[in-house]
Parts: structure tokens; C-alpha cells; sequence
């Protein structure tokens, strides 16, 4: 069955008010009606009704979306935009095929081996492959790679991935919550420090954290390419290893695969595979950001610890979809010696968009430009945000910008001012 026609009747609910086009980031940078959110559903809807061919024109278009979710938050009729864009890259994928770049990102991903293999030997051959670019502590490759060029700036690869540093279980205090940890392939790959907070921020409430060893990516970048097979894969040995540690809470720390959890698991697969759905629910129930975890246990920062610091914040699009915006700033807030100032559009996309930089820097970037100069306006020394997957893109802007602004991630600035001792 056509994907699209499992939308049907959502796709007619779009009543081409053109809401949606004012608030979509892809039609701000290129200006253009078909990649507008209303041009996606009219497009979609022609599709759907034979009007047009699944041919290379419509990828393009549809490739032009960053699943932000603004377009549906500022919907009256409920239009799942991003749903649709979606349904319609798995269409397109099974008439043309997935593109090579998901073929291969699909194939790493459920070779889990193979990806933490790739991983070392890049973060061995670190200096080969990277130059730190002066005044900052970002990296640039020396010579273009497939895909990704030689533009963007990276983060270092950690010598030692996130899952490979603890125990499965790290028992806490008696009655407290069990919380199993989902680390996310970025925290776990490239940002470790993110985990390490973590870690501290749970031990510190005497919280028992369980980091399952066979948890596996979240399935987005297969999901963003069409790649159905791979997400459901992926989504179910998800499910396995996270089901059988009966935790208290399932805790992110990355908006993208709470986004997952949350949305993509019981609306794309929980409705194609209906003996999966109960299972996908429970984990969307389970399924808690860090920061709304963590004020709901009731973390207060050690106040012994107040170094003077101004900081800004990003709302990730995958968290401000999700209502959750105001408990990173008001943890923020409650940290002595910070001064949390507000950037313009704090939550704008920063122009990521997961796999969307891969196959459209440019637009990637102009996107960007406007958070990089938000940032810059607060004269804030460090921005922090609740996304690896926007630490990287805000990293990139700032130092192709030449900023010298450092780029965090809230877990990281709380687990500063807590003591390690656990109560
Ligand atoms: S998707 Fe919603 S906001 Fe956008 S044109 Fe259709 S009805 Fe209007
Ligand atoms: S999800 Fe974001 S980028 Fe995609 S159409 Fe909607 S507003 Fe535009």
C-alpha cells in the first residue's frame, strides 16, 4: 500500500490557509512555495491521487524538510506535515530506491559492531583526518569526504564510546527510582560528557541507573531516508532492551530520540505493525526528557558551587514540539551564578535537521545563520541546549562565525554545581 494513503484523510483536512508557510524555516531560506509546508501536502496530495509521478523532482522537494514540527504546532486542522513528508520519502524510496547515503547510514546502524569499529579507528586517526580550527576547539576535516565535504566543523570522536565506560546497572539508593538511560548514538559517539552528566545528576538524586550495553540508535536517520525496514529493526531491539529492566522512567537526553519515542514509534510504526502498538505506547508513556525528569525528582543544585557565567538557551525543535520549555530554563535558573539571557527566536531551528545537512548544507547553513547571530547579540559566554544533534549545528555556526561562545548541553551545566557525593 501506498504510505500516503494511510494519511488520506489527513492530507484532506489541509484547507491551504498557508498558516503553516509563515512559521516553515525551508520556505523562510529558499523563499519557494512547493517546499513549503502547504507545498509538501499539495504535492503529496497529488501524488497520491496519480496527478504526479514519484520522480527525482519530487525527492528534491521532499528532501527539503527538517521535521522541525513547526508547521504542525501552528496548524488549526491538525495537519501532520511531518508524517507526510515522511510517508512520501518512503514511498519515493520504495518506487526509486533509498538514496546510497541512507543505504549506507541504514546498513551502519544495524551493525552496531561495525559503526563503534568505525568510530575507533576514526577517533585513532583523529589528527590524519581533522585540524583543529585556530581559536577555537572545533575540528575541520583536511580534505572532503562523500557526503559531508570539507566545510563543516566536527567535534572530536570519543576514544572510548559512552556505553563502554559503565556497568549495565549502577545500583542506587533503596526506594529510589530506577531509571534506565537511552544514550542516543551522539552522546554516546561524540559527546560522552553529556552521559557522564547524566550519570552524576541520577546518582546524585540516589537514583538506580540502568545504560542497557544492547541499546541501539533511535532509527531517525532511517526513518528521515525512507528506510522503513531499517527503523522498525532498530525500533524493536529498541523496545527489547529497554523493556526488561521494569524501569520507573525512561530517560533522553537527546530531544531527536525522545522525539522518536514519543512520536514517530506509535504514529508510523505502532499504526502499520498494530502487534507492536501496546508495546510502542508503554515506551512512549515511560519515555521522559531529562530536564522534565529531573526537576520532577526534584534536583537542586549544590549552591556551595556558583562560578559567574552568562549563558543563552536553544529550544530544540524535537522538545519545544513537545511542550517541553520552560523546566531546561527554569533548572538553568536555579543554578547559582548563572544568568540565563533569552536570544531572539530562542526557539527557531538551528537548521540540522538530522540527515536534512547531509544532502543540503547550503540551506543547512543560512538556516543557521540567523540562530548564529541571536547567540552573538546576547554576548552570552556559553549556549546551552537539550540536543547533541544542535550542539553540533550551533557549534558549526559559531565557528565558522568566529565566535568564541562554548556550546553545552544543560545536563552538563547542572551536573557542574552537583556534588558526586549521592545523599
Ligand atoms: S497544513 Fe494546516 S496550516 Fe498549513 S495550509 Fe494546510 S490547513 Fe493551513
Ligand atoms: S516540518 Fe519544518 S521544515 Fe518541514 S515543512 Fe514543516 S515547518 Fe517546514
Amino acid at each position: 500500500m501506498n504510505p500516503l494513503k494511510r494519511l488520506e484523510n489527513e492530507l484532506k483536512n489541509c484547507v491551504k490557509c498557508g498558516a503553516c508557510r509563515a512559521h516553515c524555516p525551508i520556505f523562510s531560506a529558499v523563499g519557494r512555495e512547493p517546499v513549503s509546508a502547504r507545498g509538501k501536502i499539495a504535492l503529496a496530495r497529488a501524488a497520491l491521487s496519480g496527478q504526479l509521478s514519484l520522480d527525482a523532482r519530487t525527492r528534491e522537494v521532499m528532501s527539503k524538510c527538517l521535521l522541525c514540527g513547526r508547521c504542525v504546532e501552528k496548524c488549526a486542522n491538525d495537519v501532520p506535515t511531518d508524517l507526510i513528508v515522511l510517508a512520501a520519502r518512503e514511498a519515493l524510496a520504495s518506487k526509486k530506491g533509498i538514496t546510497l547515503f541512507h543505504r549506507l547510514a541504514g546498513f551502519l546502524l544495524r551493525n552496531r559492531a561495525l559503526l563503534s569499529g568505525g568510530a575507533s579507528l576514526a577517533s585513532l586517526f583523529g589528527p590524519l583526518l581533522f585540524r583543529k580550527v585556530p581559536a577555537t576547539s572545533g575540528l575541520r576535516l583536511r580534505f572532503p569526504l562523500p557526503f559531508i565535504g570539507n566545510q563543516r566543523s566536527f567535534t572530536k570522536i570519543a576514544s572510548k564510546p559512552f556505553l563502554a565506560r559503565h556497568p549495565e546497572i549502577i545500583h542506587g539508593a533503596p526506594g529510589r527510582p530506577r531509571i534506565v538511560y537511552f544514550v542516543g548514538c551522539m552522546t554516546n559517539f561524540l559527546y560522552p560528557e553529556i552521559g557522564e552528566a547524566a550519570v552524576t545528576l541520577l546518582k546524585s538524586l540516589g537514583c538506580t541507573v540502568i545504560i542497557p550495553k544492547n541499546q541501539q540508535c533511535c532509527g531517525f536517520p532511517a526513518l528521515s531516508g525512507g528506510d522503513l525496514d531499517t527503523f522498525r529493526e532498530l525500533a524493536e531491539r529498541n523496545l527489547a532492551a529497554l523493556e526488561k529492566h521494569q524501569a520507573d522512567y525512561i530517560m533522553t537526553a537527546c530531544a531527536s530520540c525522545g522525539g522518536a519515542f514519543h512520536r514517530m514509534y506509535p504514529r508510523i510504526l505502532g499504526e502499520r505493525f498494530p502487534e507492536l502498538a501496546e508495546r510502542f505506547q508503554a515506551l512512549a508513556e515511560k519515555a521522559v526528557d531529562a530536564s522534565v525528569l529531573l526537576q520532577k525528582l526534584g534536583l537542586n543544585p549544590d549552591r556551595s558551587v556558583a562560578p559567574l557565567e552568562k549563558v543563552t538557551y536553544h529550544d530544540p525543535c524535537h522538545l519545544r514540539s513537545r511542550g517541553i520549555i520552560h523546566q531546561p530554563r527554569e533548572l538553568l535558573r536555579a543554578v547559582p551564578g548563572l544568568s540565563l539571557v533569552e536570544m531572539s527566536k530562542a526557539d527557531s531551528c538551528c537548521g540540522l535537521g538530522g540527515t536534512f545537512t547531509v544532502h543540503h548544507y547550503g540551506t543547512s547553513m543560512a538556516i543557521n545563520s540567523g540562530k548564529t547571530a541571536a547567540i552573538k547579540s546576547t554576548g552570552a559566554q556559553t549556549v546551552v541546549t537539550g540536543c547533541p544533534g544542535c550542539m553540533l549545528q550551533i557549534s558549526d555556526g559559531l565557528q565558522q562565525a568566529g565566535s568564541r561562545a562554548r556550546v553545552r548541553h544543560t545536563l552538563e551545566i547542572l551536573a557542574r554545581n552537583i556534588s558526586k557525593k549521592s545523599p
